[in-house]
C-alpha cells in the first residue's frame, strides 16, 4: 500500500510518497514559490533527481506538478496516481475542534479554513492544497493529520492565559501547543525501545530545530508544553524570541514605532538566536562561533540550554517525577554539545549522561550512563511517517 504524505504551506508543497510495505520512501520534493512563478525539486530513493522552473500561480497547479512528477518523466515512481491508496495531510492548527486524525470532506476543509485566524501563516495553505488535492484525485480518501491535537489532553490550569475568561471563551486564547506529531512519534519509540508502556512512563520530550519545543508526557498523554498559542512561545529558536514579558514587547514596540504585524515579524523573524548573536540563526554557526570565543553567540546557546534546563526541571515537578528524557529534531539530533551542557548538573534529578557515547549525530542512542535514574535518549524523529501510519489506520477502519 502506498501513502502520500503532503504538508503544505503558504506557499510550498512538501510532499512524500511512502511504501507502507516496509514504510520506505519511494520520493520525495518540494513545489514552492507557489503565487510567485514556482520550481519544482523531486527525488527518487534509487537517486534520481529532478530540478525545474514551473509555473504556481495556485496550489492547484503545484499539485498537478506533483502529480506529474511522480507519474511521468525520468522521476516517476509510479505509473498511475490509482497505485496511492490516501493521503495524508499534516495540518499545523486544530484548534479545540479537532482533536485526532480525521477523515477529510468539503465540511472539514472549511473548517480548517476557517481556524486560519488562529494560524494566519499555515491554516490557509493547507486548506487551499486539501481542495487541489481533492479536485485533482476525487476518489483517493484524504486525511488530516493536526499539530495540535497530541497537546488536546493539557489540562486547563496549564492551557489557559491569565487574561479575562472571556477572551478564551470569545477568541479562544489559550495554548494550544505545536510539534505535536513529533512528540508523540518520538515518546511512541521510547516506549517501544525501552519494552514498556508508555502509559507507565514520565518522559520530557524536548523537540530542538528551527522552532523547538519541550513537552511532559504522563499517561501517554500530553500534560503540558512550551510553545502556546502560536510557535513563538517557549525556549529561544533560531529567529523566534520564545517567552517574554508581554509588556516587554508593548515597550519594544513602542521605542522601533512597530505596528502589531511589525512587531509580530520582528519577534518571529528578527530575534531568537539570530537577533541575540547578530550572527545566524543556525545552531550549527552558533556552536562554531562560539567555540572561536564569540560572546553573542555563546550567550545565545547559553539562552537556550538554560531555557531546556528549566523546562525539564518544571515539567518534572507538574508530574512528580521523571522517567526518561528525549532529544529530536535538528539540534536535538544532531548537537552532541547542547544535550551535554543540557545534562549537566541535572544529577539531583536523576540525569546523568556518558559524555562518550553522546558524542555522536543523528542516530537513536541512549546517552545515559547505566546508573542514571533518568534514562535519556536521542530519538530521530519522522511526522511524514507517523502521518503515514496515521492515514493508513483511519482507511483501514
Ligand atoms: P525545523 O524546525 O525547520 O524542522 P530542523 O529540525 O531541521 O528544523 O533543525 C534545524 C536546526 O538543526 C538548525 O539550527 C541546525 O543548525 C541544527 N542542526 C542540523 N544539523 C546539525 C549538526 N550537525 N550540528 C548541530 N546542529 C545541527
Amino acid at each position: 500500500m502506498i501513502i502520500l504524505v503532503v504538508n503544505a504551506g503558504s506557499s510550498s508543497l512538501k510532499y512524500q510518497l511512502i511504501n507502507m510495505e516496509d514504510e520506505s520512501v519511494i520520493a520525495k520534493g518540494n513545489c514552492d514559490r507557489i503565487g510567485i512563478d514556482g520550481h519544482l525539486s523531486h527525488k527518487t530513493a534509487s537517486g534520481v533527481k529532478v530540478e525545474k522552473d514551473c509555473d504556481f500561480p495556485t496550489h492547484a497547479e503545484a499539485f498537478s506538478c506533483l502529480v506529474d512528477a511522480l507519474t511521468t518523466g525520468e522521476g516517476a515512481v509510479i505509473s498511475s496516481m490509482d497505485e496511492i491508496s490516501a493521503v495524508g495531510h499534516r495540518v499545523v492548527q486544530g484548534a479545540e475542534v479537532f482533536t485526532k486524525t480525521t477523515l477529510v470532506t468539503d465540511e472539514i476543509i472549511e473548517k480548517i479554513d476557517e481556524l486560519r485566524e488562529l494560524a494566519p501563516v499555515h491554516n490557509h495553505g493547507h486548506a487551499l492544497a486539501l481542495w487541489a488535492c481533492r479536485k485533482i484525485l476525487p476518489n483517493v480518501p484524504q486525511v488530516v493529520v493536526f499539530d495540535t491535537a497530541f497537546h488536546q489532553t493539557i489540562p486547563q490550569k496549564a492551557f489557559m492565559y491569565g487574561f479575562p475568561y472571556e477572551d478564551y471563551e470569545q477568541f479562544h486564547v489559550r495554548k494550544y501547543g505545536f510539534h505535536g506529531t513529533s512528540h508523540r512519534f518520538v515518546t511512541a519509540k521510547l516506549a517501544e525501545i525501552m519494552g514498556k508502556d508508555l502509559k507507565d512512563l514520565k518522559v520530557v520530550s524536548c523537540h530542538l530545530g528551527n522552532g523547538s519545543s519541550i513537552t511532559a508526557v504522563q499517561d501517554g498523554k500530553s500534560v503540558d508544553t512550551t510553545m502556546g498559542f502560536t510557535p513563538l512561545d517557549g525556549v529561544l529558536m533560531g529567529t523566534r524570541c520564545g517567552a517574554v514579558d508581554p509588556s516587554a514587547v508593548t515597550y519594544v514596540a513602542g521605542k522601533h514605532g512597530f505596528g502589531v504585524s511589525e512587531m509580530d515579524t520582528y519577534m518571529n523573524k528578527k530575534s531568537g538566536m539570530l537577533g541575540i548573536s547578530g550572527k545566524s540563526s543556525d545552531f550549527r554557526d552558533i556552536t562554531a562561533a562560539a567555540e572561536a570565543g564569540d560572546k553573542r553567540a555563546t550567550l545565545a546557546k547559553d539562552m537556550l540550554v538554560y531555557d531546556i534546563k528549566k523546562d525539564i526541571g518544571a515539567y518534572a515537578a507538574a508530574m512528580n517525577g521523571l522517567d526518561a528524557v528525549i532529544f529530536t529534531g535538528g539540534i536535538g539530533e544532531n548537537a552532541p554539545n547542547c544535550r551535554e551542557e543540557v545534562c549537566e548538573n541535572m544529577e539531583y534529578l536523576g540525569i546523568k549522561i556518558d559524555k562518550a557515547a553522546n558524542d555522536f549525530k543523528g542516530e537513536l542512542k541512549k546517552i545515559s550512563t547505566p546508573d542514571s535514574k533518568v534514562e535519556v535518549w536521542v530519538i530521530p524523529t519522522n511526522e511524514e511517517l507517523l502521518i503515514a501510519r496515521d492515514t493508513l489506520a483511519m482507511i483501514q477502519k
